[in-house]
């Protein structure tokens, strides 16, 4: 398999893909549909869970409404939970940089999305539950590795 994105620049029309990817409904639905084709079932879509105490570095106006988190996957038997994250929207290092045209502006963006991620993590981890992350682009370029890998966490049993 030759990988279409991970060792090059993107070309522009691959950036603006990746800005209307908002929302990760594609890659989503992508994964969904890879894991019904490799047999792994089990697991539930746009499940909201809330709350749990809040991360000590929450902002303040985060810890008022409390953290609310809906994972794109989650597989309660095993208390694991699964996010596909989109190259752009989630900062990337191969392929989250900002467009140039008013950076800075995209920059606060992005790396408000990647702290919001980071709170996610501790929160869930702190709740006990075991998170995988898969970049868009890992979905893109090897479906069967990301399986793979979501098998392997599947079999471990997190207590
Ligand atoms: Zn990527």
């Amino acid at each position: 398999v030759v990988s279409k994105a991970a060792n090059r620049p993107l070309t522009r029309s691959e950036v603006m893909a990746r800005i209307r990817g908002r929302g990760n409904l594609s890659t989503e639905i992508k994964l969904a549909s890879a894991l019904r084709a490799h047999g792994v079932s089990g697991w539930r879509r746009q499940v909201r869970l809330r709350p749990w105490p809040a991360p000590e570095d929450c902002p303040p106006n985060v810890k008022k409404r409390r953290l609310t988190v809906t994972p794109d996957f989650v597989f309660w038997q095993q208390r694991l939970i699964v996010f596909v994250d989109g190259c752009f929207w989630h900062g990337c290092p191969l392929h989250g940089q900002a467009p140039k045209q008013d950076a800075f502006r995209w920059r606060a963006k992005l790396d408000a999305n990647v702290s919001r991620d980071q709170r996610a993590n501790r929160a869930l981890t702190a709740a006990k539950w075991a998170i995988v992350r898969v970049w868009e682009h890992e979905l893109e370029d090897d479906e069967g590795a990301v399986i793979a890998r979501l098998k392997a966490a599947l079999s471990v049993d997190p207590e």
